[in-house]
């Protein structure tokens, strides 16, 4: 009998298939009751996860078997990959069953003929990234979360991360997949060609679909060149438009080497430097306007260097930049990421909603003043802050009220911050925004779906779901009802 169950309170039809889930992955790898409650819903949740039993298949013929079954009862299935998604992705109730992809991690073949790299989708992505620099190459994608998220989750949010500006986001790294349907059948389509146009290209399908389409056990990725040298800078500015101009400048002088520009507005910059830890100093003077974190890859390390500081000298002579540092170690690189990385600084102020936006960049200032602005009206004491990939156009928010009335869970946070997404997220339409940049739609989001995507492509996302999933088992009530 599968550890810590309570088969008692359940029904007969339930009983008998979480047995048959446990004879298809091993009673050792389906959790229930007291076994689940030992673990965390989520990276920054420490609840148990809801749901009837957490399975960990260890092969695809298992994940397809569990999904058979699971389809043949109606049984609704949610899939977890390193739970670190930010819109609910993962969110599960008491009736469904967890599909964890966690031990199929192995990374089963780097092939540097082709620059390509086949891993299951339970591989963590720093997992990854290591195995390519051991190889002499270089897997690009990259965030915050790297040391648990995983290369499925990673596929099926389509994430996007520090170095989209330079390499794309995850779609752009994946050349082949292979995704169990819902009713159990394995598409296999391992492409290891740079070029296949066979007619559809169905992985793209399931490439940023949530979990909602099917289930994604392995990738073949593309891997890049090692960088021989990177260089790293701290940028500060006294205006919007020239950090601008400077993304602009140095896109160009550094002849497409330019693999990060990241914009901090100053209420980030000081919550970011305040919070690292107390030996920190802020790399730079904490009273700029903006700041930009800045990366560039080559493979000549004098000659990328020098080209690295002259196109800083020309911007900076050119009057666009106020204050920089340039990091003449990998150890004060690292510093200078640190203030980029330190999105959690708001946590010590309470409730927190936290925004992914997409908006052109000549809108990004006056957007930011505007919403700002109503925020404050609806939340005088709040604390605000912003940051993002501007060259991607995408910018981060970070919003907590203040306000004592508000608790986790009650009905009067849901109100409020559902009055804070009415004011970030309905401009965002008449500008040709997205409510979502790269993490996803998920549960949180789905009310507001509308605002970036026409009916016609809402009916149209549908169709496909119900031809794929046509019993709606996997992952319900994300994306859309
Ligand atoms: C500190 C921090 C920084 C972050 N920075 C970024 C960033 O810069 N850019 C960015 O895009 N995201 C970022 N994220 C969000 C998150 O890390 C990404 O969305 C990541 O891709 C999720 O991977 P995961 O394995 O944790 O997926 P999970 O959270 O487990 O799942 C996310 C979604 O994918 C589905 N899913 C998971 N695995 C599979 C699978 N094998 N098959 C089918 N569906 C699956 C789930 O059902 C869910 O809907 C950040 C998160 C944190 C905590």
């Amino acid at each position: 009998m599968p550890e810590g169950s309570h088969i008692t309170q359940m029904d007969t039809v339930k009983h008998e298939l979480i047995e048959k889930l446990s004879n298809i992955v091993g009673e050792r790898n389906l959790l229930q009751g007291d076994a689940l409650i030992q673990r965390s819903r989520h990276f920054n949740d420490a609840r148990p996860p809801e749901a009837i039993a957490l399975v960990m298949p260890t092969t695809t013929e298992q994940v397809s078997k569990v999904l058979a079954s699971c389809n043949a009862e109606n049984q609704t299935v949610v899939t977890h990959g390193g739970v670190t998604g930010l819109v609910g992705g993962d969110h599960s109730s008491s009736d469904d069953v967890i599909l964890s992809l966690e031990r199929m991690n192995t990374i089963e073949d780097i092939d540097l003929q082709s620059s390509t790299m086949t891993v299951q989708a339970g591989c963590i992505l720093e997992t990854v990234q290591k195995a390519a620099a051991d190889a002499d190459k270089f897997f690009p994608l990259d965030l915050g979360a790297r040391g648990s998220c995983t290369i499925g989750g990673n596929i099926a949010t389509n994430a996007g991360g520090l170095s989209v500006l330079r390499y794309g986001m995850m779609r752009n790294q994946v050349l082949g997949l292979e995704v169990v349907l819902a009713d159990g059948t394995v598409i296999s389509s391992l492409n290891h060609l740079l070029k296949n146009n066979s007619g559809y290209d169905l992985k793209q399908l399931f490439i940023g679909s949530e979990g909602t389409l099917g289930v994604v056990t392995r990738a073949v990725l593309r891997l890049q060149p090692a960088a021989n040298s990177i260089q790293t800078a701290l940028l500060a500015f006294d205006q919007f438009s020239q950090a601008t101009a400077t993304l602009h400048a140095l896109s160009s002088k550094l002849n497409g080497q330019l693999s990060a520009f990241e914009i901090l507005w100053n209420n980030f910059y000081r919550l970011s430097t305040e919070n690292i830890d107390e030996s920190f100093s802020p790399p730079l003077d904490s009273d700029y306007p903006f700041y930009a974190v800045i990366e560039a890859r080559g493979d000549n390390i004098q000659q990328d260097e020098l080209a690295f500081n002259q196109a800083l000298e020309q911007v900076a002579e050119a009057g666009d930049i106020a204050d920089a540092v340039v990091a003449q170690s990998s150890q004060q690189a690292q510093q200078i990421w640190a203030v980029r990385e330190n999105v959690e600084c708001t946590k010590q102020y309470g409730i927190r909603f936290r925004y992914d936006i997409s908006l052109p960049i000549a809108n990004m200032e006056q957007y930011i003043v505007e919403t700002e602005a109503e925020l404050i009206e609806q939340f005088p004491n709040m604390i605000f802050c912003c940051y993002g990939h501007i060259a991607d156009n995408n910018l981060h928010l970070q919003i907590s009220p203040q306000d004592d009335t508000l608790t986790i869970d009650a009905a009067n946070t849901t109100q409020a911050h559902h009055q804070a997404n009415q004011i970030v997220y309905q401009p965002l339409q008449a500008i040709g925004g997205s409510i979502s940049a790269e993490h996803g739609i998920g549960k949180i989001k789905k009310t507001y779906l509308h605002l970036c995507k026409s009916d016609v492509e809402i009916s149209i996302m549908k169709q496909l779901k119900l031809s794929l999933d046509p019993k709606s088992v996997l992952n319900p009530g994300k994306i859309f009802d």
